[in-house]
């Protein structure tokens, strides 16, 4: 089975982030980057269930990145992923999520899969809407927030995380889900997994071997960003002083009423 897990590469989450205002985009350059953390978990489920199938399944690790983010890339190798594959292209610059899903649908589609991997959303970003589109754009059943994942008969079978409690659901493969933080502990690269990273292969992937061209990048993009702005400062909070529990009691309930919040 070829399990494909998508990689995003973001700035370093302490890293100060910038907007360039003339462009209107994420300034990744002088910042160190790094693998999405929440992918991590979508990388461990994926050398797991691999590892229980012990069936020659593969877990290729699938980037659209600028080629500076090879070496990136290969952090995912060195834990223990079987190969790369980076879909790197200048065309590529200025998409937006429509476009992103588009063009790595296309892409891994291109190499055939039979299990599809992602985190469930990226540290930059943040829209969490990718793993949808890309199973649309894909074709196939997205299981979403899975904190539990096994294959069963040529199913997936995923137990989700819903805000009220769980919900065990399964598809035909091929099938897409995304992972959350609660199903694994990530493995740390060991120095063998690292030494043996830098023999691994790190394809690239141009536009043209996909016969894209319009479809992404800016042209190919449906949403444009307008306006940009940072949030007010917070205002400082009110300190009260209550005589007793239930005086204290009744100034915060007063206060929520007054917001209407009750
Ligand atoms: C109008 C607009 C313009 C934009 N312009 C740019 C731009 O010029 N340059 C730019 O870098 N971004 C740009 N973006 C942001 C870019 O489209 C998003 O980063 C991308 O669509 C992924 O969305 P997300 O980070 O919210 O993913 P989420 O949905 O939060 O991520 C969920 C999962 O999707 C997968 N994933 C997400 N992105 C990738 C990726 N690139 N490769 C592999 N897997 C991935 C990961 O598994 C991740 O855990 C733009 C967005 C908009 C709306």
């Amino acid at each position: 089975m070829k399990i494909v897990v998508t990689v995003k590469l973001v700035p370093d989450t302490t890293a100060e982030k910038r907007i360039d205002p003339a462009t209107k985009r994420l300034v990744r350059s002088g910042v160190d980057i790094v693998l999405n953390p929440f992918d991590e978990y979508a990388i461990e489920a994926a050398l797991q269930l691999r590892d229980k199938l012990a069936d020659g399944s593969t877990v290729t690790i699938f980037s659209m990145t600028p080629e500076s983010g090879r070496e990136v890339v290969r952090k995912a190798l060195a834990m223990g992923a079987d190969d790369a594959v980076i879909l790197s292209d200048p065309g590529l610059a200025g998409s937006d999520l429509w476009a992103t899903a588009y063009a790595i649908a296309h892409g891994i589609k291109a190499g055939g899969f039979d299990l599809v991997l992602t985190g469930t959303q990226s540290t930059d970003a943040i829209s969490g809407d990718l793993p949808g589109m890309l199973a649309e754009y894909l074709g196939v059943p997205a299981l979403t927030y899975a904190r539990h994942l096994e294959i069963d008969g040529g199913r997936l079978r995923v137990k989700r995380e819903t805000e009220t409690g769980y919900q065990t659901v399964s598809a035909p493969l091929p099938a897409l889900a995304s992972v959350t933080k609660s199903a694994n502990e990530p493995r740390y690269p060991s120095l063998k997994g690292i030494m043996g990273a830098k023999k691994k292969d790190i394809k690239t992937l141009a536009l043209t071997d996909l016969g894209l061209t319009k479809a992404v990048g800016s042209d190919g993009s449906r949403t444009e960003v307008l306006a940009l702005a940072t949030p007010p400062p917070r205002e400082k909070g009110r300190t009260v002083t209550a005589a007793d529990g239930a005086d204290g009691a009744r100034i915060v309930l007063d206060f929520l009423k007054s917001r209407q919040l009750l």
